[in-house]
């Protein structure tokens, strides 16, 4: 199959209650395939006054659904996985074209994890957390209502299902808008939603920008509860929007994660895989490691290995085999990118590999895997979120300093720690102000609970974590 004969096409409609049907506008939002610079498609930009009809719909609908038995609600995401699970090819490829993720990860991550995550609620729809008996109290758990969920570009189908399953598994029904950058895989959740056959109104799609249509339903008032990913910015924003009704918003913000690699360390292993998170997805990932801190007896040995990493980095056509990095999502985010690496230059970081200047593909927003080396705890590059293929690493003296540095960040979203001795390595994480941290390469689990501290967020996604933010509690005396 040609990457061509898999190129998505316009799409015309919004889904609401329970059907496809036009936006209340003739307006279209155009997505562009990053790797190649060409429109793939269009998209309906829809209005508040389609975002009132969905919310309508969700209201409409909730009663019902939170009514449904929890088996029953099982069967239906059930249903629902099997359709999706159809498609997976379709959604691996759909997201190589508009976000440029090389296919082979696409298949890995873009579409397997969604999947994964999805079966996970099938599970825990079908037994929900138990009702307590305190005293004379009996302690109920109940769905919070209509769920507005308002997800970014960079995991486009994996943030939409984190939310949605347990959403609906929780008994609430929902108003999606994804975004505006890579919308189409979207679609192909919602075709799998009305062949699966849910309910009218217990989801609905409404595309368009964030000021229009994330606006609108952040600020409606009969949406009980907004459910964000995406940049620290606009997740402020919409708790403004939120707190004028007291409604509840989790929030999956930014991070700037420290991969901390301590003196007993396995080095080659701890900055192979540091180098491979640091770049996932062309650094597009809230959990990147953008930071690895090395022990200053090891450190000069580190910056070159993490260096011959950065250049086994091929760039290229994501449907390319040999491509591991693609592009990254749009000529904006291109150049913010490089203007952070210029920064870093700027405030004294040494180049190890990639930089401003290395040889690329001719067209496509691509920008070479960099290094930067010798960067301060205090300088742009280690403060800020890149969001581009850009490592920095910096040199510690001892445990306590490893730990100061890794917690001299506004985010606090993930981690690493690599040592020779796990219980050292354990006490380190534990030091370490963030929502999660893998030890030695510990493996990603999708049914921990995932969030941040800090400015990466409140409220935690996935497994069980995940389904409870859904609920609200009812205390019953008698
Ligand atoms: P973004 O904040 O620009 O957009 C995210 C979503 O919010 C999009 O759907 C967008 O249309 C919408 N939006 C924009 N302005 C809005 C407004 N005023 N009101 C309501 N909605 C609005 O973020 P992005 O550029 O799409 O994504 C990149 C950012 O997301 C990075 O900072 C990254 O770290 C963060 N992120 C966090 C997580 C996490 O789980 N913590 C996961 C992925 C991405």
């Amino acid at each position: 199959m040609t990457p061509a004969a898999t190129a998505p096409t316009d799409r015309t409609a919004l889904y609401i209650d329970g059907k496809w049907a036009p936006a209340s506008g003739t307006a279209s939002i155009p997505v562009e395939n990053p790797a190649t610079e060409e429109v793939l498609a269009h998209v309906p930009a829809a209005t508040a006054a389609d975002v009132d009809r969905a919310v309508a719909a969700a209201r409409a609908a909730f009663g019902p659904w939170a009514a449904t038995p929890a088996p029953e609600r099982a069967a239906h995401l059930d249903r629902l996985h099997t359709a999706l699970a159809a498609r997976a090819d379709g959604i691996a490829r759909t997201v190589a074209h508009e976000l440029g993720t090389p296919l082979k990860m696409a298949t890995r991550i873009q579409a397997g994890l969604p999947l994964a995550v999805l079966r996970s609620y099938v599970e825990l729809a079908a037994r929900p957390p138990a009702e307590e008996t305190i005293g004379n109290s009996l302690v109920v758990r109940e769905p919070v209502g209509v769920v507005g969920a308002i997800t970014p570009w960079n995991y486009p189908l994996h943030q939409v299902v984190a939310k949605l399953a347990p959403a609906l598994a929780a008994g609430c029904t929902v108003v999606l808008k994804p975004s505006e950058l890579t919308p189409l895989v979207a679609y192909l959740l919602f075709d799998a939603i009305d062949e699966a056959g849910l309910p009218p109104g217990v989801v609905n799609l409404v595309t368009g920008t964030g000021p229009v249509v994330g606006e609108a339903i952040a600020a409606h008032p009969d949406v009980d509860m907004v459910s964000f990913t995406g940049s620290t910015a606009t997740g402020r924003r919409i708790s403004h929007l939120a707190a004028d009704r007291i409604a509840r918003v989790a929030l999956e913000l930014g991070g700037k994660s420290a991969n901390v690699i301590l003196d007993d360390a396995d080095l080659a292993k701890a900055v192979k895989v540091g180098v491979g998170n640091a770049f996932l997805n062309s650094g597009q990932t809230c959990t990147a490691w953008t930071r690895m801190l090395v022990h200053r007896s090891r450190y000069d040995e580190a910056v070159a290995l993490a260096g011959q990493a950065a250049q086994g980095y091929v760039l290229g056509d994501p449907f390319d085999e040999a491509t591991r990095l693609g592009p990254v999502v749009s000529a904006a985010q291109r150049e913010r990118v490089r203007g952070y690496i210029a920064r870093g230059l700027d405030e004294g970081a040494r180049l190890v590999a990639g930089g401003l200047d290395a040889a690329l593909p001719a067209r496509g927003h691509f920008v070479a895997p960099t290094v930067l080396a010798d960067v301060t705890p205090e300088s742009t590059v280690a403060q800020e979120e890149i969001f581009g293929p850009v490592l920095s690493v910096i040199p510690f003296d001892d445990d306590d300093h490893a730990v100061a540095i890794a917690n001299n960040s506004r985010y606090g979203l993930h981690g690493g720690v690599w040592s020779g001795d796990e219980e050292r390595a354990l006490g380190v994480a534990r030091r370490m102000r963030t929502g999660a941290v893998d030890v030695n390469g510990g493996a990603f689990n999708p049914l921990a609970p995932f969030g941040g501290y800090k400015q990466s967020g409140i409220g935690r996604e996935l497994g069980v974590h995940g389904l409870v933010e859904f609920l609200q509690t009812k205390a019953i005396q008698r």
